[in-house]
């Protein structure tokens, strides 16, 4: 394997719930590599979303660690994970999340404002990206006036946006029919290479 991106070490999470303990996550150890293309297969309830979580520094480990490149994510406090998230970190939703008040390119361009580019490059950025995922006539639409499909484009987009050094991606096709699934997973593959 190329050199280690992601480091899983140990990883544990137990969640209580009354007095029930639910053992979501038993000791997983595991490497990704840079540039790898690493997807999880699980029945429901097996634990994928809880992996990603701790993975991608959302929830903490109850023991255990997370490396992300060289960092140790698991130490960092939640201010710190917040920064490191923002400047990392592309996520895909299963349910798209995009804000419903922004247009197909604002929504793009969100992640970039937080790394302090300005409007017009924002944009510019943006729409090369969404041009990319084949939404050049939708820029100016707002999610409500798109379809699934195109508002997960929408997603890819804005995940890949700040250019992160790893994407998360749950269930990116969890509520999409089949053939604008095999569209939408090769659209990730393709960008990610
Ligand atoms: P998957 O994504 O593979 O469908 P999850 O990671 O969502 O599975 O869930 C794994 C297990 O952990 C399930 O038994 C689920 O009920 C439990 N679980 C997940 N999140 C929580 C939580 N926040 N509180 C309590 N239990 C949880
Ligand atoms: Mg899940």
């Amino acid at each position: 394997m190329k050199e280690p991106m992601i480091r899983i070490r140990d990883v544990r999470k137990v969640y209580h719930i009354g007095n029930e303990k639910v053992v979501a996550l038993d000791r997983i150890n595991t490497e990704i590599g840079k540039g790898e293309i690493c997807c999880i297969f699980g029945t429901s309830g097996s634990g994928k979303s809880t992996l990603l979580n701790q993975i991608s520094g959302m929830e903490k480990p109850t023991e255990g660690h997370v490396l992300i490149g060289n960092v140790n994510i698991t130490k960092l406090g939640e201010e710190q994970m917040a920064a490191f998230r923002q400047k990392h970190i592309g996520f895909i939703f299963q349910t798209y999340n995009l804000l419903p008040y922004m247009t197909a390119l604002e929504n793009t361009a969100l992640p970039l404002m937080f790394q302090g580019y300005g409007r017009k490059a924002r944009e510019e950025r943006a729409a090369v990206l969404l041009k990319r995922v084949g939404l050049a006539e939708r820029m100016y639409h707002y999610p409500a006036q798109m379809s699934g499909g195109q508002q997960q484009r929408v997603g890819i987009a804005r995940a890949f946006a700040g250019n992160p050094k790893v994407i998360f991606a749950d269930d990116p096709t969890g509520n999409l029919d089949t053939k604008t699934t095999a569209q939408i997973m090769e659209m990730i593959m393709e960008i990610a290479e």
